[in-house]
């Protein structure tokens, strides 16, 4: 299946295979307004909701940029972290990333509170591409030398408003404070309170809205 209006905003031919294969037809304005700067390397200040499709906007341009510059997996280390409020969302990221990532062998981890933290543990053993994560598990797994973030080269903050009305923007703060300065910033929230707008200040470099 063709797909020109995804094909225009830059995706490569694997991003379109796997959109093919979720039966979208075009992109819809999010995922237009956001793809292309994405894919230029810019940051992104997002006002979106769940349901305007910013899991792809996001997700297809981290999926291209990780597979045009695949390097080594090291232990413990994530290329591209993806912070959510909750345990639901983080999974629906994940199962995302591996939809939209379909066969392009991306390796993958999702850790979040109120499960054993082996198997978490084990899947950042080797390394891994996406990472994603909820805010207080992703800080205790770091705190025992089970994630290391100072390879993450996109970071992006889904559903910025929830983190703070949960009381995770502290958490956050300490997160950011752990990625590398050279990054690419992704921050969506559904509202943009003064507090948020004042974090994307902090986080963004130069952002795109
Ligand atoms: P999200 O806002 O990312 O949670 O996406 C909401 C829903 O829209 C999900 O079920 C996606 O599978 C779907 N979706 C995302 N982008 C498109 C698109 N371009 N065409 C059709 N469905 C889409």
């Amino acid at each position: 299946m063709h797909l020109p209006e995804f094909e225009a905003l830059g995706l490569a031919p694997h991003c379109l295979d796997a959109l093919a294969h979720e039966g979208y037809e075009k992109p819809t304005p999010i995922q237009a307004q956001a793809i292309p700067p994405l894919l230029q390397g810019r940051d992104i200040l997002g006002c979106a909701q769940t349901g305007t499709g910013k899991t792809a906007a996001f997700a297809l341009p981290t999926i291209q940029h990780l597979m045009a510059n695949k390097v080594k997996h090291e232990k413990y280390k994530a290329r591209a972290l993806v912070v959510a409020p909750t345990r639901e969302l983080a999974i629906q990221i994940d199962a995302s990333f591996a939809a939209y990532g379909r066969g392009a062998g991306l390796k993958r981890a999702c850790v979040y509170g109120g499960v054993g933290k082996v198997p978490q543990i084990k899947a950042m053993e080797r390394g891994v591409d996406v990472l994603v994560a909820t805010p207080g598990r992703l800080l205790d797994l770091r705190n025992e030398g089970a994630i290391d973030l100072s390879m993450v080269e996109i970071a992006v903050l889904d559903e910025a408003d929830r983190m703070l009305d949960m009381g995770f923007i502290h958490d956050v703060r300490k997160i950011v404070a752990l990625l590398p300065k050279k990054r690419q910033t992704l921050l969506f929230s559904a509202t943009m309170p003064s507090e948020i707008e004042e974090l994307a200040r902090g986080f963004l470099r130069d952002p795109v809205r």
